[in-house]
């Protein structure tokens, strides 16, 4: 039997994909290269935004026609999207082919849900109170890449963004134990891993619910020990990243001096709409005082353009923000209505062609910086950690500021840690020549 699972949303997404993977793996499946080849289909839903969930439904309705010709298939739809009970009751009504319906934290038992079909060949639906995350441990995770691997240390967010729906599917925060974490992070550096990404909606709260001395900073020192390998961390929240944990980065041996620090708008009045609990100032204090402490460090954001109420100058004071700041890397987005958020409320909606139109300045000015921090990198030797062939048949690898640069060489070179010098660039890509081998 064989399964395939279609992943939507943020990286906490993709890392939910690879522990149903372990899950289903552990009843005897194994992983088809596409749907036509899978007698189990999972659709891993985001709900970040109308579009991506207009997309799942369009998906189950096409999976539906084709289990008339495959009544054996099983069809499973779950996480962000169905978490929202009006949507699951509408999948369960709408389309009765479906045969598995999960919330973000019912993925944990996948593996009995699947069971459950499989005997009783009648549709289950497990959907738990968002706020009731019970973590379950040593669950077996397929891994989709052998040098680099995801782990989850908080689930959910308690921050309410106006505009964010997370809080509401994925519930309060939550930290894992972190003598789990250090146990996983060993076990996947014994098996060859190089390059660990520890997830969370915002890192920076770790350990803030064990309501003891226990905090991000702490665990980063903690699993500084276990070894030389690449440690990194997303998504973090300015108002939560406080200078200590700037020193902690600088001061341990393998924690990247890569930082992704959502700004989102750079106006004051915007950001307190937004509900992000920061100023302009504070922001530009603290990416100045990384750069003092860390100046190679490389630092990327997520912005939105066109919130509701956003004036031009509104608008210039996020441009002032990545000019200032220059952002080796922006993830842009305009300001989309997402229902069941506060935002979606409000009015002085921006409307549709100021957003795009802010968008191309904005995504004009980027382009812009991301050229010039490219450009600063000319001439200078990186270590990188070689991942595989790349375009043109070069290889292709990421420094520590998790930078692509792409240079010839010899594919055993796949998995090593080598020294590359920076001989070329363009806006979105370095290259470079082997230094050493
Ligand atoms: S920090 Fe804000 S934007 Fe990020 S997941 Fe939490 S509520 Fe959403």
């Amino acid at each position: 039997m064989k399964y395939f699972i279609e992943v939507w949303g943020c990286q906490m997404n993709e890392h939910d994909a690879e522990t149903l993977g372990g899950l289903i793996e552990k009843k005897g499946f194994t992983k088809a290269d596409n749907y036509n080849d899978a007698q189990l289909i999972v659709l891993h839903t985001c709900c970040i935004r109308a579009k991506a969930e207009d997309k799942v439904i369009g998906r189950i309705g096409a999976l539906s026609k084709l289990k008339k010709k495959r009544p054996e298939m099983i069809i499973a739809v779950g996480g962000c999207m169905t978490q929202q009970e009006e949507v699951a009751k509408y999948i369960e009504k709408r389309f009765d082919k479906v045969d598995i319906i999960y919330g973000t934290h019912n993925l944990n038992e996948f593996d009995n849900l699947l069971s459950t079909v499989m005997e009783n060949k009648s549709q289950v639906k497990s959907i738990s109170d968002a706020d009731q995350m019970d973590i379950r441990e040593y669950i077996p995770i397929t891994r989709n890449d052998k040098l680099k691997a995801f782990v989850n240390i908080i689930y959910g967010c308690n921050n309410y963004c106006s505009y964010c729906i997370v809080p509401y599917v994925r519930g309060r925060e939550k930290s894992r134990e972190i003598a789990y974490i250090v146990e996983e992070v060993k076990e996947l550096l014994d098996s060859g891993f190089k390059d660990i990404t520890l997830l969370g909606q915002n890192v920076n709260s770790y350990g803030k619910d064990f309501k003891d001395e226990t905090n991000f900073s702490m665990l980063l020192k903690e699993l500084d020990r276990l070894g030389d390998y690449r440690l990194r961390f997303m998504s973090s929240h300015p108002r939560d990243f406080d200078l200590e944990l700037v020193d902690t980065i600088k001061n341990t041996k393998n924690v990247c001096h890569q930082i992704h620090l959502p700004l989102q708008s750079g106006s004051d009045k915007i950001i307190k709409e937004m509900n992000r609990g920061y100023t302009k100032e504070h922001y530009l204090a603290l990416t100045e005082y990384i750069y003092k402490v860390m100046p190679e460090a490389t630092i990327s954001t997520d912005i939105i353009v066109g919130f509701p109420g956003e004036t031009e100058n509104d608008f210039l004071d996020t441009m002032d923000v990545v000019e200032n700041v220059g952002y080796d890397q922006a993830y842009m987005f305009m300001y989309s209505i997402r229902e069941g958020t506060r935002a979606a409320k409000m009015e002085n909606q921006v409307p549709e062609e100021t957003k795009k139109e802010r968008f191309h300045r904005l995504l004009e000015l980027q382009k812009k910086k991301s050229l010039e921090r490219n450009s600063e990198m000319q001439g200078k030797i990186y270590e990188v950690l070689v991942e595989g062939l790349g375009e043109k048949n070069r290889l292709t690898g990421r420094t520590r500021g998790n930078k692509v640069i792409n240079f010839k060489g010899d594919i055993s070179l796949e998995g090593e840690l080598v020294m590359v010098k920076v001989t070329d660039y363009n806006t979105w890509s370095l290259y470079g020549e082997l230094i050493g081998e």
